[in-house]
């Protein structure tokens, strides 16, 4: 499955981040089979305010929300490009994540040394696109030369040596290719082959003080310095208590910073957009479930999702948008207001579809 790496300088909030993604994700793990509990790997539970209600529509017993992987890089340091700390590891780990999650720390605490001396969120965002675009470079110095030998009468490689050279240029300027790619022309698809670090998604968690959470001045600041990448602001170390805490007293800890939701669901959220996926729903006695689809996934695709097996056999799918469903109360009061669809293969799912699939094993 699709997963988030976490990166970021030493002592900015990683692990107290982390863990606080581990210990959140047990709970849920334990819900699905054939889960594994990889130490360096959290996962985290999309909120979708739609499951309670379909569950008591349907009357399930149990609720399976999506779900988001966020993977632990460690060893970010200044210099890792060229090897420095677990320079190599580094880049090889991270090189497997589909979208990368940057750290940075807001948080002013004196008893925390910051390896930089002070507290500054641009100078640490830069640091690490400079590392990654170092890398990228180093990939493309290595890779300019070999497409331009392909590429001498062959045209299908002429755009990837074309693309090669363009990114050359973004990177060297100091931008990183998710950022800049569009602008200098570039199709990122010409570059897959080359996996570069800053091509993919890039989102931002800002560990900020409790009492900067409901700053909003600060925050449009510091979402400034990264856009039009996503951010998100939490206070890693409340975080990290609101997962001991039974529902009602995490839900009071959060309101006395100002906040309706925990920093984990929001990061879940905005990781699962930034992947480029969105759910289907499907609702029984046994269950309700949030499937995880990419964007634009047509119903054979969706019904994959289940069992390859149901997308072989794909015959058709009997779609219900959520809010008809909520509306009418039930499945029967929905299929005799009319409103229950019948879909073919070519369908291309919409969020929030309610779903039934029709197949041949
Ligand atoms: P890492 O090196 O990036 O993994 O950082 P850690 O998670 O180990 O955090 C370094 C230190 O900062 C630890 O002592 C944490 O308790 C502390 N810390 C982490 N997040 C926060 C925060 O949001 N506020 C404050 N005050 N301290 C934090």
């Amino acid at each position: 499955s699709l997963s988030i790496g976490i990166v970021g300088l030493p002592n900015v909030g990683k692990s107290t981040l982390f863990n606080a993604l581990t210990r959140s994700g047990n709970a849920l793990a334990a819900n699905y089979p054939f889960a594994t509990i990889d130490p360096n790997v959290g996962v985290v539970g999309v909120p979708d305010d739609r499951l309670p209600k379909l569950a008591e529509i349907h009357g399930s017993a149990k609720i399976l929300p999506a779900k988001v992987e966020f993977v632990d890089i460690a060893g970010l340091v200044r210099g890792a490009s060229e090897g420095q700390g677990r320079g190599n590891q580094f880049l090889a780990n991270i090189r497997e994540t589909d979208a990368i999650c940057q750290v940075i720390r807001v948080f002013s605490d004196p008893d925390v040394t910051h390896v930089d001396g002070d507290i500054s969120p641009q100078r640490d965002i830069e640091t690490i696109n400079t590392e990654l675009i170092l890398a990228d470079l180093q990939t493309l110095e290595k890779a300019v030369p070999r497409l331009a030998k392909e590429s001498k009468g062959n045209k299908d490689r002429k755009s990837a040596l074309d693309a090669a050279e363009a990114a050359v240029k973004v990177l060297d300027a100091g931008t990183t290719l998710y950022a800049g790619a569009k602008a200098a022309g570039i199709d990122l698809d010409d570059l897959r082959e080359l996996h570069l670090l800053t091509a993919k998604p890039f989102l931002y968690v800002f560990n900020l003080d409790a009492d900067e959470l409901v700053d909003e001045g600060l925050k449009a600041r510091l979402a400034g310095l990264v856009a039009p990448a996503e951010a998100v602001f939490m206070d890693a170390k409340i975080e990290s208590e609101l997962v001991e805490l039974p529902e009602d007293e995490a839900l009071e800890l959060l309101q006395s910073v100002g906040q309706e939701e925990s920093g984990l669901s929001q990061l879940a959220r905005v990781g699962f957009d930034t992947l480029g996926l969105q759910t289907y729903l499907t609702a029984g006695p046994k269950e309700t479930r949030a499937w995880t689809i990419r964007k634009g996934a047509t119903a054979p695709e969706a019904a994959g999702a289940i069992h390859t097996d149901f997308q072989r056999g794909f015959i058709k799918a009997e779609v219900v948008s959520f809010d008809d469903l909520v509306e009418a109360g039930s499945i029967a009061a929905v299929r005799s207001a009319g409103k229950a669809r019948i879909e073919g293969k070519d369908y291309v799912m919409q969020d929030g579809d309610v779903v039934e699939f029709r197949f041949n094993v």
